[in-house]
């Protein structure tokens, strides 16, 4: 049986996996209202979806209320890097707080499931590993990470009570790691820094030592669990983790970029952040049986399919 068109709102929609998000739903069929402000977002993303007539493209700040008229909502919007959630961080912690207010104030007239993009950031520098849903945390509350890492848990804490006072359909999802094409070439994260850096001859910059650990997860797998979250039964709030479970340091993702592009760039040391998590890792055990869900893009073929895409970028 064919399924009725959705109308789904993406806030966030022109940003890195914002933009993969609209297109896959219009490519399912689904009409597709993008809103973002451009803050770490661009153009540049949604133009191949422009020309849709299924697609619509309103700029707007999710900080003010939102009225339009859905069947399902992603809330995406948010700087994501550490250099960009830091540049204004009283704006970060509004855009967490005040945007989720007003969207689940959207979600509860329109009684539409409303899914949040949450973060491994929820765990800090975490004291468990790997990080199962069920840990609470080692977070500074008033470091310079605090805005965006206290600001998605206060968001989590309005989604749980939207949902137990007010019987809201909610989908929490952690988000870790991810990357892919359309990550803004300064966005100042590792994957796109180090790619960058590699393909124009620049020495790439290892924050601390390198022996700190992350695992990357591939924007395309990553949406698919977005959407089987959003599609999974009314029961299902989360929090889930999404991620890919393979762990690398961030001087084995240097030297692999480094192979990958055939560059000749050395690498370089420089501070480490303060608060840097020291490693980080998800256990996807409850994604992978609630959500039937786990990645399939291996770690080198989507630095593989980045790189390819910055260089046509960067060209
Ligand atoms: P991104 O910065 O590329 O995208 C965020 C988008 O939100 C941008 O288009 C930006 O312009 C928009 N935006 C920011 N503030 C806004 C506001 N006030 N009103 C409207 N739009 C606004 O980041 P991303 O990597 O695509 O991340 C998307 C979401 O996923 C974010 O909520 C982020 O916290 C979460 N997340 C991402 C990762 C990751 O590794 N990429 C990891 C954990 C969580
Ligand atoms: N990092 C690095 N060099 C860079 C950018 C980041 O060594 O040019 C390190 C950073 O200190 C952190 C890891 O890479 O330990 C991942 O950083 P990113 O900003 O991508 O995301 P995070 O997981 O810290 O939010």
């Amino acid at each position: 049986m064919k399924q009725e068109r959705k109308r789904i709102l993406v806030t966030g929609g022109a940003g890195f996996i914002g933009s993969h998000l609209c297109s896959r739903l219009l490519k399912e069929g689904n009409e597709v209202i993008c809103v973002d402000n451009f803050f770490t977002g661009s153009k540049r993303n949604i133009v191949p979806l422009l020309s849709n007539p299924y697609f619509e493209m309103l700029r707007h700040d999710i900080c003010f209320p939102l009225y339009v008229e859905v069947d399902e909502i992603y809330n995406l919007a948010c700087p994501a890097s550490p250099v960009h959630y830091q540049h204004d961080p009283i704006q970060t912690t509004k855009i967490s707080v005040h945007g989720a207010i007003n969207l689940l104030g959207l979600a509860k007239r329109l009684q539409a499931p409303i899914l949040q993009a949450s973060t491994s950031e929820i765990y800090g520098d975490p004291q468990v590993h790997p990080q199962r849903e069920d840990y609470w945390g080692h977070v500074n509350p008033i470091g310079p990470r605090s805005c965006y890492d206290e600001g998605k848990r206060c968001a989590e804490t309005l989604f749980f009570d939207y949902h137990r006072q007010l019987n809201l359909k909610i989908k929490v999802v952690r988000i870790f790691n991810t990357f892919g094409p359309n990550m803004h070439p300064n966005d100042g994260r590792v994957v796109s820094n180090f790619i960058v850096q590699a393909l124009q001859g620049d020495d790439l910059t290892i924050y601390g030592d390198g022996t700190q650990t992350r695992s990357f997860c591939y924007v395309d797998d990553m949406v698919e669990g977005l959407i089987r979250m959003m599609n999974s039964e009314d029961s299902l709030t989360g929090p889930v983790n999404l991620g890919n479970p393979h762990e690398n340091s961030i001087l084995e993702i240097a030297e692999k970029i480094i192979q990958l592009t055939g560059s000749s760039s050395k690498i370089v040391q420089k501070p480490l952040p303060q608060d840097d998590p020291l490693r980080r890792r998800p256990d996807i055990t409850f994604a992978m049986k609630e959500l039937d869900w786990q990645p399939k893009v291996n770690f080198e073929e989507g630095l593989k399919r980045t790189i390819k895409y910055f260089k046509e970028l960067l060209r």
